[in-house]
């Protein structure tokens, strides 16, 4: 009887615990979720004291925690990029000060965003040598804005909405055009009228202003702790590279600049490099203030 006393309360501790989590003399480390799709991300927390500084490696670079003094308590995000490799990979959290280190193991699943077939003539999809050069000149000037060394978190709360529109164009989908597979779409398009404003989904700076041939007036945000959100298809920039901006500040206009079917914003965010679902960035960073 006692013994299915002591399993039964192992079971319900079991099913009452939604989060993988781990304590150590003092502290408690606690992730999101032990599983993500492609293009998801998790949010860890570390309860620990300010001198505590802890580490944490994810897919072998070094993620950004941001100090909740309140809370005593550090939050990062770990995301996985929307085309990483299956599989299981390694969290490692260090505490210098606690001589603690250990390994957590998060597994990357499959997703099914789905496939958006099209048949387009041929003198729509093949660019002209010129455009080609400057489609790769722009390429390689964003590109480099994932290999820029990575400031310091400017968020301190979740990620907001930058309009207020349905999704007309969901996070994910493959494109295959002529039946030939093309790139997946790497952002969320947003239903916005032109001239519609769109607002910073955090605070940051912006760190590139440009009019780009695929995305046209396009804006860069840099949020700091490796987080990157871009803003496409713009009527109107109201912000200058360089420029600081604040959480939910107008840095535009929504619009169909650039290869845009109609008037709509494409979101898109980047965390350490990786394409992420923007949706799940404004969902899980409520966890930053729970
Ligand atoms: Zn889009």
């Amino acid at each position: 009887m006692r013994l299915f006393y002591i399993v039964f309360f192992l079971m319900a501790c079991f099913l009452l615990t939604p989060t993988d989590s781990n304590s150590l003399s003092g502290s408690h480390i606690s992730f999101s979720s032990t599983e993500m799709a492609r293009g998801d991300i998790i949010l860890l927390s570390i309860k620990a004291g300010m001198e505590e500084g802890p580490r944490v490696i994810w897919m072998e670079k070094e993620i950004s925690l941001f100090f909740n003094r309140d809370r005593s308590l550090w939050q990062g995000f770990l995301a996985a990029d929307l085309n990483s490799t299956l599989g299981k990979y390694k969290a490692i959290i260090q505490m210098p000060l606690s001589d603690f280190e250990k390994d957590y193991y998060i597994q990357v699943v499959d997703k099914d965003y789905g496939v958006r077939n099209l048949t387009l003539p041929k003198e729509k999809v093949e660019l002209g040598k010129e455009s080609l050069n400057r489609v790769e000149k722009e390429s390689a000037e964003v590109n480099a804005l994932w290999e820029a060394d990575i400031t310091l978190p400017k968020w301190s709360s979740a990620f907001i909405m930058p309009v207020d529109g349905d999704i007309v164009g969901p996070f994910g989908k493959r494109s295959v055009i002529n039946n030939l597979e093309r790139s997946p779409h790497t952002g969320v398009d947003l239903r916005a009228g032109t001239g519609d404003p769109v607002k910073s989904t955090n605070n940051g700076k912006a760190i590139l202003v440009a009019d780009h041939f695929f995305t046209g007036n396009s804006v860069f945000l840099d949020h700091g702790g490796g987080i990157i959100s871009m803003y496409f298809h713009l009527d109107k920039i109201l912000v200058k590279a360089g420029d600081t901006v604040e959480k939910g500040q107008v840095i535009g206009l929504a619009g169909s600049t650039g290869r845009a079917t109609g008037p709509h914003l494409h979101w898109g965010v980047r965390i350490n490099g990786s394409r992420v679902n923007p949706l799940t960035l404004v969902d899980i960073s409520k966890g930053l203030e729970e």
